[in-house]
């Protein structure tokens, strides 16, 4: 029975040396100092001993008892003080991390800009190959093999029939091909030029704009583009049309706005003219028709192109374009 009760103490004493919190703490004293516990236990079988041999084992377990409720309360302040120590450093009623959230792209948060503000309008979204035929790229749209303008866009050629689309514009003429007027339709799309330094980068994005129909004018041109303007920019924003010249659109008109920076004042942005080039647009130069099928005598119409790039660069007052295609997550992060 001797031998019992010292291994009683030393396993008693070896778990207490494990006991990390009250848990285990309250478990440890059912077990052992318990009223069904262990040493109760031992001791309630001292009567059973022959009577010279109980007051000597009766002294053994209490001093054991005693030995362990003194480790017991040792362990119950050791857990105490821990727990003292953790709730300094930490706050469990702290929220916790939220995992870090992505956003959309300047770009493309622009381009649903744009878009949205056609659809809205009644216009439709198509999309077009980024791989074109030199046909629908230039000649289809009244740009011969021969024609300057050529030259104005340094293109990437796949092979001598086969380009990058330098303009959204050929997904006009696809259109026009597939159905009859009245069309209304806006191509977004990336578009891809042999250029790059501030304001230019060898892919960018555009989106054009076509609209036919019978007894269609400048007066819908006009009036299209300014409330997009006013949409985009703000209603007080002005705007002017400029003549100008595309081989697929006559009369034809660059529209610019007033300066985003300076409000029409003049500064470096503007070039000190107090106005900003936005979009090319015009009426579709009757030529246009000849490829896709339509009667220029019945049906007349508009179109207008502009890259996303240089809207976003002017509506969050960008000055490198490159920026948009670096991916530091310090200008992201700013949108
Ligand atoms: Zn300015």
């Amino acid at each position: 029975m001797k031998e019992e009760l010292r291994k009683l103490e030393q396993e008693a004493i070896g778990e207490l040396k494990s006991v990390r919190d009250e848990k285990d703490l309250e478990r440890f004293r059912i077990v052992y100092l318990g009223k069904k516990g262990l040493l109760t236990a031992f001791m309630r079988r001292l009567g059973k001993l022959p009577p010279d041999q109980r007051p000597e084992m009766g002294r053994a377990a209490n001093v054991v008892k005693a030995r362990l409720t003194s480790e017991y309360e040792k362990a119950k302040q050791r857990v105490a003080s821990h727990r003292e120590r953790l709730e300094a450093v930490l706050d469990v009623t702290l929220p916790g991390r939220r995992p870090p959230r992505g956003h959309l792209h300047p770009i493309t948060m622009t381009l649903q800009e744009v878009c949205g503000i056609f659809t809205r309008m009644g216009f439709s979204i198509v999309k077009g190959p980024n791989i074109e035929l030199d046909y629908y790229n230039f000649e289809a749209l009244n740009i011969p093999r021969d024609h300057p303008a050529r030259d104005m866009q340094d293109t990437f050629y796949v092979s001598e029939n086969v380009v990058l689309r330098t303009h959204t514009s050929p997904i006009q003429v696809r259109v026009m091909e597939s159905q009859d007027p009245p069309v209304s339709v806006i191509a977004p799309g990336k578009v891809y030029r042999r250029d790059s330094d501030v304001s230019h980068t060898p892919m960018f994005h555009q989106v054009e704009g076509l609209l036919v129909d019978r007894g269609v004018t400048f007066g819908d041109l006009k009036g299209t583009l300014t409330h997009f303007v006013h949409q985009m920019f703000g209603a007080d924003t002005a705007l002017r049309f400029r003549p100008s010249f595309f081989p697929f659109t006559e009369p034809s008109a660059e529209v610019d706005i007033e300066c985003v920076i300076c409000r029409g004042a003049g500064c470096r942005t503007c070039g000190q003219t107090g106005w900003l080039e936005i979009l090319g647009s015009g009426v579709v130069d009757p030529a246009v028709y000849g490829f896709v099928g339509y009667d220029p005598e019945i049906y007349s119409g508009f179109a207008f192109g502009m890259g996303i790039e240089r809207i976003a660069m002017l509506k969050y007052g960008i000055d490198d374009i490159q920026l948009f295609f670096r991916n530091d997550l310090r200008f992201l992060r700013q949108f």
